[in-house]
């Protein structure tokens, strides 16, 4: 029932709002008219309630019906990111051209693109092949993991050659789509037309092809309109979640043409990116939001702790937003670490507060279980602080958590050892590079 109340939901919220708000839901059960739904926060909760009930309603009834109330319930352990693509909607059956290719996004041109170490080969490639000119780069293929900005670049090649040639017929459309529209021609006996409509496009960009795989008559189907075009010198673009060779039950001789032109990757993003992606959407945010402040360190913060991938990190940002808005207050640390808290946990680099008790202990070079023990001589005390400051840093554990892995340490103990730590760290040059070095030996 969840599941296609989601899929719903996600078209009448649109696919932003529905991954920052309602893709962390579930639904745990329904009794006498209510509904109840898991939360992964409180903030999480207090907002659909307020701005989602009606819809969530309205779904369930109809779906599962009756429904007449939502209870919403606040377990921290539901908290699991789905990073899932978008699933878009079937459109209607092929009448045309104009119906046969997706939407696209205008929010995704390159304009909106950073560029980085990590993507700049793919965002060169689709700048060249966007600009037209002789077919140099045919098929070009563009492949990495989920949120890399895949389709965020093929967008903009289309938008792209679009402007650049008002006449070149551009067809975008995921690989899902291309079978739907398969299958259905195949259904309603119009596969010529089908064939016809493909064979005179003059760019055909597929995303996600890996969907494909194991389909056979699509895959087929795909492999002759694919050569068709190739051989008349028309543009290819081609995306999937991985390289030509590795997709999975795809024919080999649909690999090898896959691979003929130009295969390029989205390498996950790295730290400059992520911050250069998030200064980049709070510029666009601004215009939504006049008058946001933001506190010094809160995007710093967000590239060093979500790492998943860009949807993630955008819609944590849009989450983040919403909510300072929504209480008239500055973007500070602390309400950072509120308000996504889920997204952090599922972010957690999974460093533990025991690895780092041991990393501390012997870059300071005492006894680990000092770190736990009482001690009070400043040789001890200072690492065992240390350890707490990257305890409350690097983890998502809340601060009675850190006392009770600090030998039962009572959590006002801890706090005042992060904040001694954080009042060194800006005087203390030495202790600052200390710190960085440890953190980096943590995260390696
Ligand atoms: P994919 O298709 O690889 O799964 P998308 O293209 O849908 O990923 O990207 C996910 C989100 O992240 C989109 O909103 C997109 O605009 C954004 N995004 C990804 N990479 C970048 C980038 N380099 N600069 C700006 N936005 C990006
Ligand atoms: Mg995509």
């Amino acid at each position: 029932l969840w599941g296609q109340a989601r899929e719903e939901l996600q078209k009448i919220v649109g696919a932003d709002s529905f991954s920052t708000w309602i893709e962390p839901l579930r639904l745990t059960g329904v009794e006498d008219g209510t509904a109840t739904i898991a939360c992964p926060t409180r903030f999480l909760s207090d907002w659909v309630s307020r701005h989602y009930s009606d819809d969530i309603l309205k779904v369930l009834d109809r779906m599962g019906g009756p429904v007449q109330r939502l209870s919403f319930e606040t377990r921290s352990q539901t908290a699991r990111q789905v990073a899932a693509p978008a699933v878009k909607c079937p459109a209607p059956r092929p009448a045309g051209e104009e119906e046969l290719a997706a939407p696209l996004d205008s929010r995704f041109t390159f304009e909106n693109f950073v560029v980085g170490k990590p993507n700049e080969l793919a965002h060169a490639a689709a700048r060249r092949v966007a600009e037209g000119g002789p077919v140099t780069f045919n098929p070009l293929f563009l492949y990495g993991g989920v949120g890399l900005g895949k389709t965020h670049l093929m967008h903009a090649i289309a938008r792209e050659i679009q402007i650049r040639q008002p006449e070149a017929r551009v067809l975008y459309l995921s690989a899902e789509q291309f079978m739907y529209r398969f299958v259905q021609a195949l259904r309603d006996r119009t596969v010529m037309d089908f064939k016809e409509l493909f064979r005179t496009v003059s760019v055909l960009m597929v995303d996600d092809v890996q969907f494909i795989a194991g389909k056979d008559s699509t895959q087929e189907e795909f492999f002759h309109t694919f050569n068709t075009l190739v051989d008349q010198g028309k543009q290819i673009v081609i995306s999937a979640d991985r390289a030509p060779g590795e997709i999975k039950d795809m024919e080999e001789r649909i690999k090898s043409r896959l691979q003929c032109g130009l295969v390029v990757d989205l390498h996950p993003t790295d730290y400059e990116l992520r911050l250069g992606i998030l200064q980049s959407k709070t510029d666009s945010f601004r215009a939504q939001y006049p008058g946001l402040q933001i506190a010094p360190g809160v995007l710093e913060f967000l590239a060093h702790r979500i790492t998943s991938n860009v949807r993630v990190l955008e819609g944590a940002l849009q989450r983040l937003f919403a909510f300072a808005s929504l209480m008239g207050r500055e973007i500070t640390l602390d309400m950072t670490q509120e308000c996504l808290a889920d997204i952090l946990r599922a972010n957690d680099r999974k460093v533990s507060i025991e690895e780092i008790q041991r990393k501390v202990a012997e870059h300071y070079n005492i006894r680990l279980a000092d770190m736990i023990g009482p001690k009070r001589v400043r040789t001890v005390a200072r690492p065992r602080q240390i350890a707490m400051y990257l305890s409350k840093q690097m983890t998502s554990r809340s601060l009675p958590e850190i006392g009770r892995r600090f030998g039962g340490r009572d959590h006002t103990t801890i706090m005042h050892g992060v904040k001694k730590i954080e009042e060194l760290r800006s005087a203390d040059r030495s202790l600052a590079e200390d710190i960085d070095l440890l953190r980096r030996l943590l995260e390696a």
